[in-house]
């Protein structure tokens, strides 16, 4: 169990050449993110020794920390560019947040030329220790971490080039589609409980919607007025 940093890094960097190797990273931009964002600080302490396997972990009140494949495919679909301003739904543990700040707001670029992340939690625990865990990883102020319902979006910073959903909804929900800027892209999992596919929306600059499904996957439910209802779980 590595119990220094240097031991860690070893182990990021291994999981990283994996991704690359499978065919997860593709782009300069997310090699860099995925090597440099460390993913110990946002497991659980008593889980940090399994940080750099590729699987799902939880992070208490029933969610998980997503599998590092899932971040670096939904990072690689949003197509980022430092400067964008982007809306995640699903802090959880503010992991994937991270990993999204240091594409759009790199941390060797000045800061005046850096995008911004929000990200809604809908449980006010997990929120507050995200928050903790991007203040400690250095991400504090690229990531603006928001209590809410985030099927409803954060209007007050709309709109957005780039929206990245980090729960299963059963439809794509319709604020997130007009808080898009034209001409942005959103990267959801829709489908039933149990069985999604990863879809990539665009918006076009007309205003139209292209939706685009990738390859099957699982997540937790997205729970909300545009998303499943508690009753319905
Ligand atoms: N991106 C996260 C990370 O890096 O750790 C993983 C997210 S986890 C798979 C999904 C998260 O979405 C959970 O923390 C869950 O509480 C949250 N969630 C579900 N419905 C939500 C909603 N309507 N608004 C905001 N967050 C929601």
């Amino acid at each position: 169990m590595p119990g220094r940093a240097e031991g860690y890094e070893e182990l990021r960097r291994r999981l990283v050449e994996k991704l690359l190797r499978e065919g997860y990273i593709q782009s300069e931009r997310v090699l860099k993110a995925m090597l440099r964002v460390p993913r110990e600080l946002f497991v659980p302490e008593e889980l940090r020794h399994m940080a750099y396997e590729d699987t799902p972990l939880p992070i208490g009140h029933g969610q998980t920390i997503s599998a590092p494949h899932m971040v670096a495919m939904m990072t690689e679909l949003a197509e980022l560019k430092p400067g964008m301003k982007v809306l995640e739904v699903g802090t959880g543990s503010g992991y994937h947040a991270a990993v999204l700040a240091e594409v759009v707001a790199p941390s060797d670029m000045p800061p005046e030329k850096w995008g911004h992340v929000y990200t809604i939690e809908r449980i006010p625990e997990l929120a507050e220790r995200a928050r903790r865990n991007l203040r400690k990883a250095g991400y504090a102020d690229r990531v603006t971490v928001i209590v809410g319902d985030g099927t409803l979006g954060y209007p007050e910073a709309a709109p957005y080039d780039r929206i990245i959903v980090t729960a299963a909804a059963p439809d794509i929900p319709r604020p997130l589609v007009e808080q898009l800027r034209p001409g942005g892209k959103m990267v959801i999992p829709i489908g039933d409980r149990y069985m999604q596919y990863l879809y990539v929306v665009e918006k076009t600059h007309e205003g139209r919607i292209k939706a685009r499904p990738v390859t099957p996957c699982l997540f937790v439910p997205l729970i909300g007025r545009y998303g499943w209802r508690p009753e319905d779980l």
